[in-house]
């Protein structure tokens, strides 16, 4: 499974997990799949992107508010106890240390940055447990920008205080009472008010999904977690590289970002989603939110609602580059259960003093059953994404504990 073949076609310009190919293509996934209003606005996106991101200025300016403002580099924490108990090396990359508690903020200073400089005033977002939302109104409020967060009617009941946190940042959040009235709809519901509205405001996504260029975008802002994390490896492992690369996916930011700072090293990636949103592990191929995809669909080709105790993994789909590292053979992706998650999150609360989102606790979840099972041959390196902190979940976990 290391560095792979069988490639479909050539690889692309960076190699893997660089830019990708002719209309945002990971092989036969991704591309701009949009109403012709907002074919011309992803354009405009993705040509400011392009000449933003080569230039160092505009690199500086990111590199400094997130130093500054969300509170990188974040640490490299050796899990010492927990690594004991399972026979290996588990090093955590702790993006729950970030400002607003998750790697959500990465991406979205980045896009708040760019939407100054292309000239808009508002930001536009969806949000399903409210991290996205969160870290939006946050990089709003910062650079001086209004926000409006589309959210689902039910999430908004199940997630009272990220609402009012963004009500207290000053961001206006818009009900979504369609279908499920949770993330899918808000996403929807967000696309469609970007086409009234491309001139001023700028629509954030939070993962790596959605009409090109938002998954390449989004990566290249999330890539921080990667290349950090390798500069800790190569100071503190004798190897330098971890053995296995571990990372939670929803739509797949965090690990995106994780898996790019390893993507040329020998290192075997691992995807872990939700058993109940298992986009890359079950999903077939669709297209939704403008971008074609693996996507859980019924037998007549609709796409189902995903469920996970983890509001971040409650997506039907994975992005298009996941779809296509999974193709290659590059990366891995596997599934935990609910139940799995909670007493891994319990497990590091109670080893290390770390209570992980449950997110994250996935990843951690495949990281103990992989160790007990054979999965993970005993003294490998792991490297593990702490995609966020737990802070937001402790009203779930009060009614299971
Ligand atoms: C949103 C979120 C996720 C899932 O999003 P990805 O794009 O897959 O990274 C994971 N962990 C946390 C803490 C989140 O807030």
């Amino acid at each position: 499974m290391r560095n792979v073949s069988p490639w479909r076609e050539p690889v692309p310009p960076g190699g893997t997990m660089g830019e990708p190919r002719a209309r945002g293509r990971f092989g036969e996934y991704g591309g701009r799949y949009a109403p012709e209003s907002l074919v011309e606005a992803c354009r405009e996106v993705d040509e400011a992107f392009r000449e933003a991101w080569a230039e160092p200025g505009f690199r500086g300016s990111l590199a400094r508010l997130l130093a500054v403002h969300a509170g990188r580099p974040t640490p490299l924490t050796p899990a010492l106890r927990l690594s004991e108990a399972l026979g290996v090396r588990l090093y955590l990359k702790r993006e729950d240390l970030t400002h607003t508690g998750s790697h959500k903020i990465n991406n979205v200073l980045g896009q708040a940055l760019l939407a100054v400089r292309m000239g808009r005033r508002r930001l536009i977002a969806e949000t399903g447990a409210g991290q996205h939302g969160v870290a939006t109104a946050t990089a709003a409020a910062l650079l001086g920008l209004e926000a409006t967060v589309f959210m689902g009617e039910r999430d908004i009941e199940r997630q009272a205080l990220n609402v009012f946190r963004m009500r207290m940042l000053g961001a206006e959040v818009v009900p979504v009472t369609a279908g499920s009235r949770t993330l899918k709809d808000a996403t929807s519901e967000a696309m469609r008010h970007w086409v009234g509205a491309t001139g001023d405001s700028h629509y954030c996504i939070g993962s790596v999904v959605g009409p090109d260029p938002y998954p390449w975008m989004v990566r290249e802002f999330q890539r921080v977690i990667g290349e950090e994390a390798r500069g800790q490896c190569a100071a503190e492992l004798r190897t330098g590289v971890p053995d296995y690369v571990v990372a939670c996916v929803g739509g797949g930011s965090n690990a995106a970002g994780t898996f790019a700072g390893f993507a040329d090293t020998p290192a075997r990636l691992v995807g872990v989603e939700a058993e109940g949103g298992a986009g890359a592990a079950r999903g077939r191929l669709g297209v939704m939110h403008g971008c074609r995809s693996l996507f859980l669909q019924d037998g007549d080709g609709q796409i189902t609602q995903a469920h996970s105790i983890a509001a971040g993994l409650d997506y039907p789909g994975v992005g298009p580059e996941h779809a296509h590292l999974r193709d290659l053979g590059r990366a891995r992706y596997v599934t935990v259960t609910d139940d799995e998650a909670v007493g891994a999150a319990v497990r590091l609360a109670r080893t290390e003093g770390i209570v992980p989102a449950l997110e994250s606790a996935h990843a951690l979840a495949w990281v103990i059953r992989a160790a007990g099972g054979g999965d993970l041959p005993a003294g490998s390196t792991v490297l593990m994404t702490l995609s966020g902190r737990g802070d937001k979940d402790v009203s779930t976990l009060k009614e299971l504990l």
